[in-house]
């Protein structure tokens, strides 16, 4: 590209320290990249593609970090309601009697819109420019409403598809497992839940039809609950349909103990070796969780290329998970495709990527006794590439190349964290992490303008989900309760 012939593009962020995760994982510590209608058309030094290009804005990074943006692979939009209000020492099998069942018994469609938008505004901050919900918003809708409104990235899927919803754990019941046995109960109705197969079947993939736009911030996927809620029939047909459209299968699997041996008892083998057998594992299957897996399932899952979604906060809160019990970690220096997630409020409780990448590296270095089993790139890369195949977006998003849409995040290097930048992606993954992020770019359109938002009025927002909270925990007849002080009152008496 001759300088007389500079080529007019809708943006260029120049003076950059561009890390393209790209194929060679290339490196522009003088760089810039030019965007034009939502794509990135350019990338190198900046004296190359200052030459080259000239831009209608033009972002002066000032030497600061650019990367991709995050890719949130696991994650429940509308809890964020009542985050925070689950005390310390609430039994695991009493969460979803509790809490959960009333939340969806009692949210409405305005309130999970506002819930969806506390998350999308909380990931932007953090640098996250996309996520693929679990499956258990009840209003798909409002959800797609909320993330164009701030102007994330989202794939969606349909509430609960689910035909024996007492599912969980009720292996247990008939083989009369002592230590899970309080899980294998009745829990309450959902009211707006499918009640039959038929109305699962009718209700999956209803929200496959934003695909048909190329251009659409939001798109559909086949979402299944899973943890044992789901039938083969009902699970093999999902897998048949996210075949036909080309997207994801994104469903829960062997996430706890108890689940797990659920489902090893529904069939008669380890649950991801039943799975191959019947043909469900595959390339375009991710799994939520997957923490407890045996040496064959292992196995299994990288022969199928099946992807993880990995919460390490999520599971750690309720002791399940981290690197202590799960073969994340080891899966992924097999070659597995193992994304981040962060499940949900209560769960992990802040929707921030870096804190589960940190996490996720520094907890399979305790659990191998080993500083470089997982080093600070492995960390980013779980967070980039891993989470656009494991969101079908492999061909759009993940990396800083030509063709990919512009979803990026720009640091800022006024953060005391990112001094002095001796290495940046060290500097990055274990000293700044999300606190340098500074302006975020989604399909080529700024939404986080130096830490202000400029699609939504932030503030107001906020306000209003609080006053949405607390309204929406009175319906629910619950109020959040301080953690019991008995131990720290018989340590000090
Ligand atoms: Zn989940």
């Amino acid at each position: 590209m001759k300088a007389t012939q500079s080529l007019s593009v809708d943006l260029l962020i120049r003076h950059a320290y561009v890390i393209t995760m790209d194929d060679e994982s290339r490196i522009f510590e003088h760089g810039a990249i030019a965007i034009d209608k939502g794509r990135i058309v350019a990338v190198g030094d900046d004296a190359a593609i200052a030459a080259g290009y000239s831009g209608k804005r033009s972002l002066d990074a000032e030497g600061a970090p650019v990367h991709p943006g995050f890719v949130e692979c696991h994650l429940h939009a509308s809890f964020q309601l009542f985050r925070g209000a689950l005390p310390d020492h609430l039994a695991e099998a009493d969460a979803f009697d509790s809490f959960e069942s009333v939340f969806y018994n009692t949210v409405n469609d305005e309130e999970e819109y506002l819930a969806v938008a506390l998350s999308a505004l909380e990931m932007i901050r953090n640098g996250t420019t996309c996520f693929m919900e679990a499956g258990t918003v009840l209003a798909p809708g409002a959800a797609a409403r909320a993330a164009q409104d701030v102007g994330i990235r989202a794939v969606i899927g349909d509430a609960f598809i689910w035909d024996r919803p007492q599912g969980f754990a009720q292996g247990l019941v008939e083989t009369g497992c002592a230590t899970c046995a309080t899980q294998a109960r009745i829990h309450p109705e959902l009211k707006r839940a499918p009640k039959t197969r038929a109305e699962a079947l009718a209700m999956m993939g209803r929200e496959l039809h934003r695909n048909g736009d190329p251009e659409a911030l939001v798109t559909g996927h086949i979402a299944v609950l899973g943890l044992g809620t789901a039938s083969e029939e009902l699970m093999m047909e999902a897998k048949h349909r996210a075949d036909k459209a080309g997207v994801v299968l994104n469903l829960h699997q062997s996430y706890s103990p108890a689940d797990t041996e659920a489902d090893r008892q529904r069939f008669g083998t380890d649950p991801l070796l039943h799975l191959d057998r019947i043909g469900f594992l595959d390339r375009n299957v991710t799994f939520g969780h997957a923490n407890h897996l045996s040496d064959a399932e292992c196995d299994a899952l990288l022969g199928r290329g099946t992807s993880i979604a990995w919460a390490p906060a999520a599971s750690m809160m309720w002791g399940h998970g981290g690197s202590i019990h799960g073969r994340h970690a080891e899966l992924w220096r097999r070659g597995a495709n193992v994304a981040l997630g962060s499940d949900s409020a209560n769960w992990s409780n802040d929707f921030d990527l870096w804190r589960q990448a940190s996490l996720g590296v520094l907890t399979a270095r305790e659990a191998h006794g080993d500083r470089s089993y997982l080093v600070a790139e492995d960390g980013f890369r779980m967070a980039t590439r891993a989470g656009a195949r494991a969101v079908g977006m492999s061909d759009r998003i993940g990396a800083i190349e030509p063709g990919k849409r512009a979803d990026l995040v720009v640091h800022t290097l006024d953060r005391p964290e990112l001094i002095p930048t001796t290495d940046m992606i060290r500097a990055l993954f274990y000293s700044a992490r999300s606190k340098s992020v500074h302006t975020v770019i989604v399909n080529g359109r700024i939404v986080l303008e130096e830490g202000r938002f400029v699609t939504v009025d932030e503030r107001r927002l906020l306000k209003e989900c609080n006053k949405a909270s607390a309204a929406l925990l009175a319906r629910m007849g619950l109020k959040a309760e301080p953690n019991r002080l008995a131990r720290l009152q018989r340590k000090t008496a």
